[in-house]
């Protein structure tokens, strides 16, 4: 192929994402359709199949490379290099081995039933032991239930991540960790784990209280790694009957109305269906934007709905056209989200739209602290298991696993083989940071509005200055820089430990 200016490469481009777009938003129609019929749909493979062959052109690369540094439009210029990171991504994640071993171990993963006793359990059915038996005996037997599959999928998918660290270290990267992290979030691994580690070590003293006096409370001596979650989230809180789900839709509504639009306005239809996630955004085209959600009574499920909001406008209030730049680093893009849910943890959402009464309302709040704790110390874990294991395949992953949760979670050692039944290590690689530093990007959005604009809770300022300055360019401007740009300083943990370490 022979490009000649700028603007036949800006034409070619154009062509190229309009044709991506096209396949994109069929196949999210069309996995859409999947949730709700819940019959398969053969047609997304073919569709994969098409995207992937137009991401592994070997002409385009050599094309992107060449241009990219090269030109004097400053838009054509951020789309090249947007481009060249994703190819180079799909040069690991799209390779066919590769996904054809992915799909292998996801389907084993998706289809297991968990054995306790000699009765199946869905995944969602052990996880409501793990979280809420109150015997221990049974959480335990909940917990090992996954040594089972681990052992039917861990040679599989240790010959995964070995395939991916051998592509991502064909293109020059030390493991296939620092690839994806620099290419999709323009972070090295270092950055990502300083963060990670100042936010363990400056909340470590309150968290190990909270979960010694919750150990205590319920009368658990030691606390094995399947008493976690269980100490964390039965520590009490207020009646689920305040928060009933029928109230979900209206109180999102009402708080859109608050900021003068509508959901209709942009296309954003909340459609409750049993699926095996809490909430999920799915853009089937610009305009139309479904917010899948099986929800139950419950104050998280407030959160949950506001944070899948924020997915929705992410993808409605962006302004700039061009598909490449529509997309933006997976972290950057849960932390919008998150902004949108952090509105449900401020006393005065609770108190001024949702009309609780101000001692339910801090009771809600305080008690919503150890669920939190559980979320963001499970999700460290989850990731610094992962960075560690893609370093050194050869080492012994059960030891490693043990010692990572040891540490984080403060629990026993113990080295039950468990690692490989995580689906996020197949499905979505290198993704668990992102929960964690969305958070960051959230509490360090907010603290900024606060001192410098208003609450997004009530103020319309706060909500134009969110969009203008973190949504409305999409990739134009790096998110880092974004950033640095709204709040005035670097990515930091300041602001989250702090909102960690308060009572209120
Ligand atoms: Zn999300």
């Amino acid at each position: 192929m022979k490009i000649n200016s700028e603007l036949e490469l800006k034409t070619y481009l154009d062509n190229l994402e309009n044709k991506l777009e096209n396949i994109n938003n069929k196949i999210s129609q069309l996995s859409y359709q999947r949730y709700i019929d819940k019959e398969q749909k053969p047609e997304i493979n073919t569709l994969q199949k098409q995207s992937s062959s137009i991401l592994l052109n070997e002409d385009l690369f050599s094309l992107v490379s060449e241009w990219k540094g090269n030109v004097n439009d400053k838009v054509l210029s951020r789309r090249l290099e947007v481009w060249y990171n994703n190819l180079l991504i799909a040069k690991v994640d799209s390779k066919p081995e590769i996904i054809d071993l992915q799909q292998d171990i996801s389907y084993k993963i998706m289809s297991n039933k968990y054995k306790v006793d000699n009765n199946n359990y869905t995944l969602g059915e052990i996880r409501a032991i793990i979280r809420a038996d109150k015997n221990k005996h049974q959480r335990e037997k909940a917990w090992k239930s996954h040594t089972e599959l681990h052992n039917k999928v861990a040679k599989d998918m240790l010959e995964l991540f070995r395939l991916r660290n051998k592509a991502a270290q064909e293109l020059g990267y030390d493991t296939y960790v620092d690839l994806k992290l620099e290419m999709n979030n323009q972070m090295s691994k270092e950055v990502v784990m300083n963060l990670l580690n100042d936010l363990t070590a400056a909340t470590d003293k309150f968290y190990k209280e909270l979960l010694r006096k919750g150990a205590d409370k319920l009368g658990i001596e030691t606390i094995e790694p399947w008493d976690i979650q269980y100490i964390l989230e039965q520590l009490g809180g207020v009646d689920k009957s305040f928060f009933p789900k029928n109230k979900l839709n209206s109180s999102l509504e009402e708080w859109a109305n608050y900021m003068d639009f509508s959901l209709e306005d942009y296309g954003i239809e909340s459609v409750f269906h049993d699926i095996p996630y809490n909430g999920l955004t799915m853009g089937l085209d610009r305009n139309t934007i479904k917010l899948l959600c099986n929800p139950d009574d419950g104050y998280s499920y407030y959160r949950t709905h506001f944070h899948e909001l924020g997915h929705a406008l992410h993808s409605a209030l962006k302004e700039v056209d061009d598909y490449v730049l529509r997309r933006e680093s997976t972290i950057f893009t849960e932390g919008i989200a998150e902004i949108f849910g952090y509105i449900t943890s401020d006393k005065d959402w609770l108190t001024d739209f949702y009309k609780l009464d101000e001692e339910i309302a801090t009771k809600a709040l305080n008690s919503a602290i150890g669920p939190k704790y559980h979320y963001i110390r499970q999700r460290t874990a989850y990731c610094l298991f992962e960075y560690q294991a893609y370093e050194n395949l050869e080492q012994d992953l059960d030891k490693l696993m043990a010692s990572v949760d040891s540490n984080i979670l403060d629990c026993t050692y113990n080295t039950t083989p468990r690692w490989s039944s995580n689906g996020w290590y197949v499905s979505y690689p290198i993704y668990w940071q992102n929960y964690v530093l969305a958070d960051f990007v959230a509490s360090q959005v907010h603290h900024h509005l606060k001192e410098n604009i208003g609450s997004l809770v009530k103020d319309k300022k706060a909500f134009e200055y969110v969009v203008e300055n973190y949504i409305s360019e999409g990739a134009l401007v790096p998110w880092l820089e974004k950033i640095k740009l709204g709040t005035g300083e670097e990515l930091n943990s300041r602001a989250i430990i702090s909102d960690l370490t308060k009572t209120f």
